[in-house]
């Protein structure tokens, strides 16, 4: 599985304003300075078709890059900046809600969650809202070359936590911006889920 060819094609407030056609996408989401850009731009080798920010919960649209010619991958809003005010969250986490519910072209979720700190609320509770939702979704750690990850405490307490709740676990990815660690397995579980 590749990456031969990526670009940015759009940006978008609502679901209803996202391209037309059925072009499958797969959305990356997590807490704000998760690694998300970093991640996307591992993953197709470019230095910046994310842009990382230097203000963390800045980009509240949905960016498009379209992958392949074929595919879209979907760059979500990062959730849970804490100094943003509470009106703008629930506006978020509405736009979150109606894409993750509305847009029929997702294909799975891709939920980064940082490998270098226990188990957070915030994303356990958004990865619960997937679930009890039944939209599909994996979890990609990320950052894992930290010396605080190294041991994977962090990634076993997570998947403890998530035992408290539910019967299985969802594919799990272990990924590292900076020594492309776990790139090859997720680009394996996208070529593959392309193709079911
Ligand atoms: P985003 O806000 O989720 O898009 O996060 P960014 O990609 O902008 O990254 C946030 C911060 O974490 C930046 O300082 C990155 O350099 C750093 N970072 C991102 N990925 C990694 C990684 O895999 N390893 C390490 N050590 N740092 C990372």
């Amino acid at each position: 599985p590749a990456i031969v060819s990526s670009k940015f094609t759009s940006s978008h407030a609502r679901v209803n304003q996202a391209p037309a056609g059925k072009r499958p996408e797969f959305a990356f989401i997590g807490r704000s300075n998760v690694g998300k850009s970093s991640l996307i731009n591992m993953l197709v080798q470019r230095k910046e078709l994310a842009h990382t920010s230097g203000t963390p919960g800045k980009t509240q649209l949905i960016n498009y890059y379209l992958i392949n010619e074929s595919w879209y991958l979907t760059d979500l809003p990062g959730y849970g900046y804490a100094k943003r005010s509470l009106k703008t969250r629930a506006k978020w986490e509405d736009r979150t809600e109606e894409y993750f519910l509305h847009r029929s072209q997702m294909v799975c979720a891709m939920v980064l969650v940082d490998s270098n700190v226990p188990p957070q609320t915030i994303d356990l509770d958004f990865i619960n809202w997937l679930g009890e939702k039944g939209v599909p979704f994996v979890i990609v750690f990320t950052k894992t070359d930290r010396k605080k990850a190294r041991d994977l405490a962090n990634v076993e307490a997570f998947k403890q936590t998530l035992l408290e709740y539910w019967e299985d676990l969802p594919p799990v990815f272990l990924t590292s911006a900076v020594t492309t660690d776990g790139r090859d397995e997720l680009l394996t579980f996208l070529d593959t889920t392309l193709k079911e």
